[in-house]
């Protein structure tokens, strides 16, 4: 600190023997994240100017050794040599950088929420006395958290609404003064709630929720939390020459590297800042999920047969059908990948679609009606990372376990399904990659179930062995049903000869193993899976008629085209029946 009668002495400097590194004007939670963060990298020579006899967090000062001149409202800021020179209303302080950390409220003539007009209800002021009176306050803002907790001081009851405050647009300093308040029972923060209207009952204000979860609640006071900006550069007495020294920032404006000397703390990311807002998490999870996984059964690390509980609601479907999963954004990825726009979506849901698998066996060795049971049966493989697409959902799913919650869509839907199979004699084949073979499980559960006596192949197209969740289950339904027969087909494996599911129509397989004729007027083929063994055609109106236009990489659905079959379309019947999964 230099006192006011060395100031000529030192501004006649030309080399910096600056007393600071950094001088913070304004100690509210913005400026004192910035101390903090400052401080954390090392630096001791951090001023904090703060005009009114208190900081925002008052706590903070110990805690981080900060170091605050009280009392003292800023002149001038200006520049001497290499050196920064702050004067004050008590004292000149000569320094490397300064930030203006200070704000003001915009002027905001009406609350934001629909409210009977009332004296009880404050935007950004406080009630004078608040001890021992209940009280709301409204808002997402680090704002919004400095009238809590000096309302908490002062021996309010605090709510906090903050109505999707996403914990990464907090400062540090806001962000702990929240973990603390929780903590220390404080205050009570409603993270995801928002009243919709604050109404005059009996002279109090009443607030009332939309979501259900929170019941409508009377105050002795409604606080709102006014936006606020910087204060201008006149206010500070910024002098022409500060302003473009590149020494002087707003803290709107300051960047971690606009201090290449002092040394910023990195802050942590905001995923690791999220992720210690548990409270948050389990409001989001509570608000957006409707289910629980029941069972997570790993066929390896990526590849995984799991089943899900809706909460309410039944689960009824057709074999062949599918819902959808959704976890939130906000959840872990098992990967280091970063999604895209995070801080847009972090408090979203993403949702994908799954076909419907089945259990196949009951514990009583009874082939599953799975249409009577609680629970949805999935099977569903982890999508890696590439540079052209970071998957969403399946790496957050991969940290789940039996027990988590999870969000099912609230119908099933989709038209693969058995509805064309009306003949027990027929022949069915169900022709799969990798997970595609789900909805062909419950299928083929229900045909032997019904008894369905034509023959039944379900071939499945995999890297390897271990790529089979269900092989064992598959190989139980061989031995009882001998009109069955599954045909795994691992591409990757020294003891298998490379086949792919189009060969198994080119090269006669079919016929020679299982004396099976690919006869269109008794046959119906199922494809689901990987989009190019499917081969759909493009360029015509429909798909099925007209000169059709078959990829470059010949899919199933060209050779059995050529072998007179024609697509099942909505308007036109047809044999081959089809569920892209991408
Ligand atoms: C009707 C329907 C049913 C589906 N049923 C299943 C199912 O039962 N099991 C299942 O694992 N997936 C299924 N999917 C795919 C699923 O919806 C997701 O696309 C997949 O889980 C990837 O989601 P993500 O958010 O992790 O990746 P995204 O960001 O959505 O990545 C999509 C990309 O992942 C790849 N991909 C997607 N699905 C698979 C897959 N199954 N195997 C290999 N690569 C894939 C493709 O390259 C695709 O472009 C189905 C899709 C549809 C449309």
């Amino acid at each position: 600190m230099v006192g006011g009668r060395a100031r000529l002495h030192l501004i006649s400097q030309p080399v910096s023997d600056a007393a600071y590194d950094l001088v913070i004007i304004g100690g509210n939670a913005g400026g004192l994240s910035m101390a903090m963060s400052v401080g954390r990298s090392g630096s001791q020579r951090v001023r904090i100017l703060e005009e009114r006899s208190a900081v925002a967090f008052p706590e903070l000062v110990g805690e981080h050794q900060l170091d605050v001149g009280y009392g003292e409202s800023v002149d001038s800021i200006d520049v001497d040599g290499s050196d920064v020179v702050v004067t004050t209303s008590k004292h000149v302080y000569r320094t490397r950088a300064v930030v203006v950390a200070a704000r003001i409220a915009a002027p905001s003539l009406a609350p934001p929420t629909k409210t009977t007009s009332s004296e009880r209800v404050l935007i950004g002021s406080l009630p004078e006395y608040p001890a021992d009176e209940d009280i709301l306050v409204i808002g997402q803002t680090d704002c919004a958290v400095e009238l809590t907790a000096s309302l908490a001081a002062a021996g309010a009851r605090v709510v906090l609404a903050g109505g999707g405050m996403d914990p990464t647009k907090l400062s540090s300093a806001a962000e702990s003064t929240v973990h603390r308040l929780e903590k220390e029972r404080l205050a009570t923060l409603l993270y995801r709630s928002v009243p919709e209207q604050i109404t005059d009952v009996d002279g109090y204000p009443m607030a009332f929720f939309a979501d259900r979860r929170t019941p409508d609640l009377q105050f002795d006071h409604v606080v709102f939390a006014p936006a606020r900006a910087s204060v201008s550069p006149a206010a500070v007495g910024l002098t022409a020459a500060a302003a473009s020294s590149a020494k002087v920032w707003f803290l709107d404006d300051a960047k971690p590297d606009a201090f290449p000397d002092i040394g910023i703390a990195p802050a942590p990311s905001h995923a690791e800042r999220r992720r210690g807002f548990t409270s948050v998490i389990e409001d989001l999870r509570q608000e957006h999920y409707n289910a629980t996984i029941t069972y997570f059964e790993p066929t390896h690390s990526d590849l995984w047969v799991l089943r899900v509980k809706p909460d309410h609601g039944d689960v009824s479907h057709l074999p062949g059908q599918y819902a959808s999963l959704g976890l939130g954004y906000w959840e872990e990825r098992i990967d280091d990948a970063e999604d895209e726009h995070l801080d847009e979506r972090w408090d979203k849901l993403i949702r994908r679609s799954y076909s419907i698998s089945s259990r196949m066996w009951d514990e009583h060795g009874y082939l599953t009606g799975d249409l009577s049971a609680d629970q949805l049966e999935f099977y569903i493989v982890l999508v890696p990372p590439t540079e052209a697409n970071v998957p969403g959902l399946t790496p957050r799913l991969a940290c789940k376990r039996p027990g988590d919650r999870i969000y099912l869509g609230p119908k099933v839907a989709g038209r693969y399904t058995l509805a064309s199979v009306t003949d027990p004699a027929s022949t069915l084949l169900f022709f799969a990659t990798g997970t595609g073979e789900a909805p062909h499980n419950a299928m083929v559960v229900e045909l032997l179930r019904k008894g369905h006596h034509g023959p039944i192949v379900s071939a499945v197209s995999v890297r390897q062995w271990a790529d089979l969740g269900y092989i064992e289950k598959h190989r139980r339904l061989e031995a009882r049903h001998p009109n069955y027969h599954y045909l795994a087909m691992p591409t990757r494996e020294a003891d298998v000869p490379k086949r792919y599911i189009q060969d198994l129509i080119t090269a006669g397989f079919l016929a020679e193993q299982f004396g099976i004729a690919l006869d269109p007027a008794s046959t119906q083929v199922f494809l689901c899976g990987n989009p190019s063994m499917i081969g759909l055609p493009h360029g015509d109106a429909d798909g099925v008629s007209g000169d059709l236009k078959f990829p470059e990489v010949t899919g199933v659905v060209e050779l059995l085209a050529n072998l007179g079959f024609t697509l099942d379309h909505r308007k036109i019947r047809g044999n081959i029946h089809v569920e892209e999964y991408w």
